[in-house]
């Protein structure tokens, strides 16, 4: 089938759906809130099922050069003493070499530039209504113009505005994990130097900052901490100050870094569970109806492989209709299986006891020992792979 559709969040999801359309004829309009490509973003491990799309998608030659080296993951004590050290090199063997570092925005970037101009975008804009007519929508921008289109798309997030208009209020939808997270870039020679090419996360309980070297000095951070209450903090900047206090000298230059609230990404950690993500001729798309947390490492990966499934389900189906009955028929399964497994993954993300975080430790011992490559895998991925 070659139709037209309207994709509402042009993010790692909606731009890998326009992709792959409109490599196969399709007209597609992007409809984005923000000015133009995020800059704002942090340090994604890009692997699994995204990483074998973006293969087809002809895509990773560009990924690869927009990728940082890491050589070895690193935990550490208040002090910055390690605890324990996995090298990348062996992270990627134990996923059969199929894993990158990418930070978020550069991910974006790729696809932007693959797709040029063959969608439309309109950034600054988002969709104000939606009728659905049967044989196709017509959406209404909050802009002011009109489109009609065969199905219109919600790829716009977590919080997608898309489903909040037509599935209803959020909260039915959003399993709350707990945790709140945060990311912020900034630059700082003496945090960069500290970091010596590792990506070095704290061994702590209940709250963990990460952070991995950049080009230059810049430095990405990211943090995640328990929280009872799933609100976000009024102030962002002043609520890490308070939390991450105290976990030593290259933590406190991190806070010192932190720029003004708005500029920080700052969320709560959670899953999106939709019981079915068709209404007519519309359907969601990423972390809308899928969101596994960053507990599960695989969101933006199952975002473009999703999307690419949704894709394959368009092109070749007779209707709109079977299309998104085949899409949710086959990619459903997989991201409950991964929504598991992150969740399973909770108390190795961030140990929430002494007792938690020394079991990890243990576990990280284990996976230096040679031959331990498929409980390195288990401990990336959640699953195995070949490597040994
Ligand atoms: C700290 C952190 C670390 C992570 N690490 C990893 C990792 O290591 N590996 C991995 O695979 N995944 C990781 N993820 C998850 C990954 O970032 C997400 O799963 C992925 O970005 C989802 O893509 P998406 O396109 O569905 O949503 P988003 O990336 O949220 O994009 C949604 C788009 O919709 C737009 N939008 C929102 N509302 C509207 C509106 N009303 N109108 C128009 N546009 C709108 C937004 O501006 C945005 O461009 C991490 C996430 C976090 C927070």
């Amino acid at each position: 089938m070659i139709g037209s559709a309207v994709i509402c969040g042009a993010g790692i999801a909606g731009l890998s759906l326009a992709h792959e359309l409109v490599r196969h004829g399709w007209e597609v309009t992007l409809v984005e809130r923000a000015p133009g490509l995020r800059e704002q973003g942090y340090m994604m491990d890009f692997f699994g099922p995204g990483y074998e799309a973006a293969e087809r998608m002809g895509l990773l030659g560009r990924l690869r050069e927009l990728s940082h080296d890491v050589d070895a993951l690193a935990y550490v004590d208040e002090r910055g003493r390690t605890r324990a050290s996995v090298g990348y090199a062996r992270l990627a063997r134990a996923l059969d070499g199929r894993l990158l570092s990418i930070m978020r925005p550069d991910l974006e970037r790729a696809l932007r530039e693959a797709i040029g101009d063959a969608a439309e975008f309109r950034y600054r804009d988002t969709v104000r209504e939606v009728t659905d007519r049967g044989d196709g929508v017509r959406v209404a921008f909050a802009g002011g113009s009109v489109r009609d289109a065969g199905l219109l798309v919600g790829a716009d997030g977590i919080h997608s505005h898309v489903r909040r208009h037509l599935w209803g209020a959020e909260e039915q939808f959003i399993r709350y994990l707990g945790l709140h997270t945060a990311a912020y870039t900034f630059d700082d020679r003496q945090v960069h130097a500290a970091l010596a090419g590792r990506f070095v996360m704290t061994d702590t309980v209940d709250r963990t900052l990460g952070l991995y070297g950049l080009d230059g000095d810049r430095v990405a951070a990211f943090m995640a901490h328990t929280s009872d209450d799933p609100d976000l903090p009024a102030d962002r900047r002043a609520a890490l100050r308070d939390r991450y206090a105290g976990l030593g000298r290259v933590a406190a230059r991190t806070l010192d870094r932190c720029p003004p609230g708005e500029e920080v990404y700052y969320d709560q950690v959670a899953q999106v569970e939709v019981p079915d993500w068709r209404r007519g001729n519309v359907v969601l798309l990423g972390d809308a109806c899928q969101a596994v947390s960053l507990l599960a490492g695989q969101g933006a990966s199952l975002a473009v492989a999703g999307a690419c499934v949704l894709a394959d389900h368009l092109v070749t189906a007779p209707s709109v209709p079977a299309a998104l009955r085949g899409y949710q028929a086959q990619w459903r399964p997989v991201v409950t299986a991964a929504q598991r497994a992150g969740r399973r993954g909770a108390e190795w993300f961030l140990p929430r006891s002494e007792a938690a975080r020394r079991r990890r430790l243990l576990m990280l011992h284990l996976m230096a020992l040679p031959g331990a490559g498929r409980l390195l895998a288990r401990g990336v991925t959640g699953r195995t792979s070949s490597a040994r």
